[in-house]
């Protein structure tokens, strides 16, 4: 028999997958399954373990947040993902998005810039055995060249407008996902898609709020 509180949990989980995401319109049913699949409250501090679920971003180490559910869901959904997509993402935090990401597509490379959060990331996804993420402590305005061209890279900061080294290493036909905006904490959410080696078409998606894109192109 279960517990009552991993079936408070499991509760928690199917209200955030129907209330937050299906009726909010989330759609693309990989996305529903990544989301339903990754144990959120192993990626929360213990304090906010009873929320984990909550439709809320929450605290992590370090001043950073992990984002609220329904943007994860929403961000991931607007990379349009294949099954054999290789994805960059910037801003590991805690690393929730990126093990969404992962149970998504092939391959996960995500960069994040503070030691102390890409080193408890990289802990936390080893012992919940995601093998196919590859953390990078690093500036990721730069991107991560190594492993490029990427079909889909995702910015969880905010930025003051589009760093150039991720135009570049998106492939054709390859999705940008990333929050911009001149202030320190309220963005839109952009898609900007390489239509070809020189063209880039950009959406607008709506209106964000993430903690800022630190490095030598952002703030
Ligand atoms: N995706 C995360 C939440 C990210 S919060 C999760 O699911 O938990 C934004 C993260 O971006 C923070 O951890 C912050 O340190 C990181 N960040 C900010 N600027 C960065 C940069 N230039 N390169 C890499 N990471 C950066």
């Amino acid at each position: 028999m279960k517990s009552p509180f991993i079936e408070t949990l499991d509760h928690q989980r199917d209200t955030m997958i129907r209330s937050h995401l299906i009726d909010r319109g989330i759609r693309d049913q990989a996305v529903l399954n990544a989301m339903r699949e990754v144990p959120r409250e192993e990626f929360v501090s213990d304090r906010f373990f009873d929320k984990s679920y909550g439709d809320h971003p929450l605290p992590i180490a370090e001043g950073q947040t992990i984002s609220q559910p329904y943007i994860v869901a929403y961000m991931t959904e607007a990379l349009e993902l294949d099954s054999t997509d290789r994805v960059l993402e910037i801003g590991t935090g805690t690393g929730y998005s990126a093990a969404v990401l992962s149970r998504i597509v092939t391959i996960v490379y995500t960069v994040e810039r503070l030691g102390e959060l890409a080193k408890d990331a990289r802990q936390r996804l080893e012992r919940l055995g995601y093998s196919n993420i590859v953390i990078h402590e690093g500036d990721g305005t730069l991107g991560w060249q190594e492993h490029a061209p990427y079909d889909a890279i995702v910015v969880t900061a905010g930025a003051p407008n589009v760093p150039k080294p991720l135009l570049e290493q998106l492939s054709i036909g390859g999705r940008l996902v990333i929050p911009v905006g001149m202030s320190y904490d309220s963005q839109e959410l952009i898609r900007v898609r390489r239509t070809s080696e020189l063209d880039y078409r950009t959406e607008q998606l709506c209106d964000v709020r993430f903690v800022p894109l630190i490095g030598a192109a952002g703030w």
